[in-house]
């Protein structure tokens, strides 16, 4: 199958009926063993410095990887990616714009998605043969995902790791489907997570510290059971057609989509506090006050760039985060904590 790019998740069951074997670029970015190598390509090629990593990674990738085909999102993403596409055009590569519609309605988006097919060469028809294949796939990450907040068996890290790679399914969703089913029967042996950890929610865009930031609260007894935005790449709503699965996808649209999910989420899962991650020089960072405003519980906002670890600062404020929810909901003793701080002076 002949590889194509693709910016963020889109609807990869008309890619693969069309023959190309989707490849998330940001993955590809993340996972790479030097990321930072892939912002330097960028910069030398004349990207700003002020302009977010992840599309930085993402032309870095293109480039390091021999990328030929691209799927740029320009509508319901990042509009750094109308300007990355340009600029990926005149590298020669082959640019396939794609617009999520306007509204999540599913007449809008059948339309959209059939658009799309035509484009690749191929009908809807044939694509909704695929999303069948891939609903046993998709099936396993929600389970993942319960085992994560209902059984308590699988780590922040581990849910962010699989349900993040189901934009693309590792580029591989026969060989995702057999090792997450494996992976997940390994889990089904595990003790469960004492039932004093703090549950976290995390929410905004993928960091760029990947499992850093997860295992970093799980060493301050407190541990991510919501992975929102990797979530929804997993399309937990899928409805009963290519349509109506990508109008429940919430990401593209506006933000009281994405709250609705997060609340619902946030009450089911019986969380403590939340985490949202902004990337710098992204516009959805602004959404961090609508959030605020409608999430009634404690959150910290953290901002990455591409120091691709967790500085000490962040370090000291997830600490100083988790210390006050543990005081509010009496999981520390105060007066222990204190008396502590005194005899180590
Ligand atoms: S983090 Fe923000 S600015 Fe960066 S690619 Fe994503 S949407 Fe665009």
């Amino acid at each position: 199958m002949k590889k194509i790019g693709i910016t963020t998740t889109v609807p990869i069951e008309i890619l693969l009926a069309a023959g190309y074997q989707p490849v998330d670029l940001n993955n590809l970015f993340i996972s790479d063993p030097d990321p930072a190598r892939l912002v330097n390509i960028a910069e030398k090629a004349g990207f700003p410095l002020n302009c977010c990593s992840w599309i930085k990674g993402i032309y870095g990738a293109c480039m390091a990887y021999g990328i030929d085909n691209v799927l740029c999102v320009t509508s319901g993403d990042c509009s750094n990616t109308i300007m990355l596409m340009e600029v990926l055009k005149l590298r020669k590569l082959n640019v396939i714009p794609f617009a999520y519609p306007q509204q999540p309605l599913p007449q809008q988006m059948e339309y959209t998605l059939q658009e799309l097919a035509q484009k690749l060469g191929t009908i809807l028809e044939a694509a909704e043969i695929v999303r069948a294949e891939l609903s046993p796939v998709r099936a396993l990450a929600h389970q993942l995902d319960d085992l994560t907040w209902r059984e308590s068996v699988v780590s922040g890290a581990e849910n962010h790791l699989w349900l993040v790679s189901s934009s693309d399914f590792n580029q591989d969703y026969h060989k995702y489907r057999s090792q997450l089913q494996q992976f997940i029967s390994e889990c089904r042996q595990r003790v469960p997570y004492p039932d004093d950890y703090l549950r976290l929610a995390y929410i905004g865009v993928p960091s760029v510290y990947a499992g850093g930031l997860y295992r970093y609260v799980e060493n301050h007894r407190a541990r991510v059971v919501f992975n929102e935005v990797q979530r929804q790449f997993a399309m937990p709503e899928p409805g009963s057609s290519l349509a109506e699965q990508y109008s429940n996808y919430p990401y593209p649209y506006s933000i009281n989509e994405r709250l609705h999910d997060i609340t619902h989420e946030i009450a089911r899962r019986r969380i403590d506090g939340v985490i949202h991650y902004v990337q710098a020089f992204c516009h959805r960072g602004i959404g961090d006050i609508i959030f605020r405003d409608a999430i009634k519980l404690p959150m910290l906002t953290l901002e990455g760039n591409d120091d691709f670890v967790l500085t000490s600062h962040n370090r000291t404020r997830i600490e100083a985060f988790l210390d006050m929810i543990k005081l509010r909901s009496s999981k520390i003793d105060p007066i222990n904590t204190y008396k502590g701080d005194i005899h180590e002076d």
